[in-house]
């Protein structure tokens, strides 16, 4: 297959830091290249941040916590919050395309799915927080609590770079509808749509100080500096687990609130009563949608030994179908892995799994056609069991493994058989099962005959090494904020 030529529209930026309401260089002047994924290319000079330019952000977003954001009214607030969410709107057709060069992943998904699923962060939660009250109780006629809640203060959001705005938005929508002021530090392999989004949080009226972005590395830069920095009141991290780990062992010497959305390797169960039909139209997306670098998808794919053959032809056929290539071509199902050295991660995983003693029943390699670029073929893997390691640990790209089982405790047994526990799926017509198995699976969230069916009310995270606390609705807000107890002798 020969790549077409691509549709790009919008140029790429250079990205500066936004530092008390202007964008900024480094303080030491350095740089480092925005590579983009589908060609290799160079797309643009993004600054480098270091403990420097953290310190002067956090310093500014320290400030700001006591400037005009804290005497606004919550309608005065969340009217500016609600405000990002338009503009994002607006500019939607540009951010598309930002994000899709920068991570390679389709247009069409960016447009449908990344930009306004950010936009629709700020409407939800603007909203949401106006329906929020506090607790009272009375100790028989001696007293009477309440409880107040304040802003947790500064707060860093440290973001991965497979869904850079959404995640990002996930964060920033509560902190500064709770009216708290944060300094972002985006993944460094994705830096643009954080610096248009932190135009748009100036133009929104978003006051100086309140939003600081500081570009650059996760370990001994940026991401490192942040954690460490003694000003900031609490991190919430999305990203690996071991990158998790890094962060609390620096973090606890400040003693930070945490929240951590981590990785999975999440169960995709499939029994043999559930419409085969509908379940293989949306394994194909929770397989291989984003490149499979998405931390919800079921790679772990378990289906009931009577329809194991049956689910394999027609999962492996209609994979078939999905085109790999050009972001920007519209038919375009897979498009890029984010970086070289993510891409060699993923095919190493190829490699052991066949070292291993599986089967790579289909892709497994570069397409052809392509000579630049990060592109690999959708891949299925059988053969294996839960002991190997391609099964146990996070791959995140297009590949998945299947395994048969024979009962429903087998499946649940090797379902809850990792240290991860983010999300699961259960394909099955079979009510009372679905709540028996539900109730039993080792996750923060279990879908039924469904896949990324969100409601921003849920408590979204996960069990185990995929996270700790929860974030959505109230929980996000129990995150973002800090309570007093008052309590009034009567
Ligand atoms: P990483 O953990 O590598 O990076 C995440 C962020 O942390 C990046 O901004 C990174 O900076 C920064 N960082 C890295 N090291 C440190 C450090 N020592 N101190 C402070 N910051 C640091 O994750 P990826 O970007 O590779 O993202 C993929 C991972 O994210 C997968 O494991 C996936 O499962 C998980 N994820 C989880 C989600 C969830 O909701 N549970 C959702 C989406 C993804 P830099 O990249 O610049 O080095």
């Amino acid at each position: 297959m020969q790549q077409a030529p691509s549709a790009v529209k919008v140029k790429a930026i250079d990205c500066l830091h936004f530092i008390n309401g202007e964008f900024v260089p480094s303080v030491d002047g350095k740089v480092f290249n925005n590579i983009n994924p589908a060609t290799e290319e160079v797309l643009g000079i993004v600054a480098e941040g270091g403990s420097a330019d953290v310190d002067l952000a956090v310093q500014a977003a320290k400030k700001a916590l006591q400037g005009p954001w804290k005497k606004m009214t919550a309608s005065e607030r969340t009217a500016i919050v609600r405000r990002i969410g338009d503009l994002i709107l607006e500019r939607k057709d540009e951010l598309a395309y930002l994000e899709s060069l920068d991570t390679g992943k389709p247009l069409w998904l960016s447009s449908s799915t990344d930009i306004p699923r950010s936009a629709y962060n700020f409407h939800f939660f603007s909203e949401y927080i106006r329906t929020l009250s506090n607790e009272a109780s009375q100790t028989d006629d001696v007293a009477l609590n309440y409880s107040i809640r304040r802003p947790l203060g500064v707060v860093g959001l440290i973001n991965p770079w497979n869904l850079p705005l959404l995640l990002l938005t996930w964060k920033l929508a509560p902190a500064l509808a709770a009216g708290n002021t944060v300094v972002m530090k985006p993944a460094e392999l994705t830096p643009m749509t954080a610096t248009v989004l932190a135009e748009i949080c100036r133009d929104a009226g978003v006051p100086d100080g309140v939003v600081n972005l500081v570009h650059g590395f996760g370990p001994n830069s940026a991401g490192a500096a942040l954690v460490e920095h003694p000003d900031v009141n609490g991190i919430t991290f999305t990203g690996e687990t071991t990158t998790g780990m890094a962060i609390m062992a620096s973090a606890s010497t400040t003693l930070k609130r945490l929240s951590y959305e981590l990785g999975g390797k999440n169960p995709n169960i499939i029994f043999a009563d559930s419409d085969l039909d509908e379940v293989i139209e949306t394994t194909l997306k929770s397989s291989f949608i984003n490149q499979g670098e998405v931390c919800l998808c079921g790679s772990r794919i378990y289906v009931e030994r009577s329809i194991y053959d049956q689910f394999l032809d027609k999962f492996v056929e209609k994979t078939k179908g999905l085109i790999v290539g050009d972001p920007f071509i519209q038919e375009t199902k897979v498009g890029a892995l984010i970086s070289r050295e993510h891409y060699e991660r993923v095919t190493s995983y190829i490699e052991l799994a066949k070292e291993e003693g599986g089967h790579i029943l289909l892709g497994g390699k570069r397409p052809e056609g392509f000579e630049k670029g990060y592109y690999l073929e959708p891949t299925i893997i059988v053969g294996l069991d839960n002991g190997c390691r391609v099964v146990r640990e996070e791959i995140f790209g297009p590949v998945v493994t299947v395994i048969p089982f024979d009962s429903e405790e087998e499946v649940i047994e090797q379902a809850n058989d990792t240290h991860y526990g983010l999300s699961a799926t259960i394909w099955t017509n079979d009510l009372r099962r679905a709540h028996r198995v539900a109730g039993q699976i080792e996750a923060g969230i279990v879908w039924v005959n469904t896949w990324f069916l969100r409601d921003l009310r849920t408590p979204f995270g996960g069990m185990k090494q995929s996270g700790i606390g929860r974030e959505g609705g109230v929980h996000s807000f129990e995150f973002y904020t800090e309570l007093t107890n008052v309590c009034i002798k009567l």
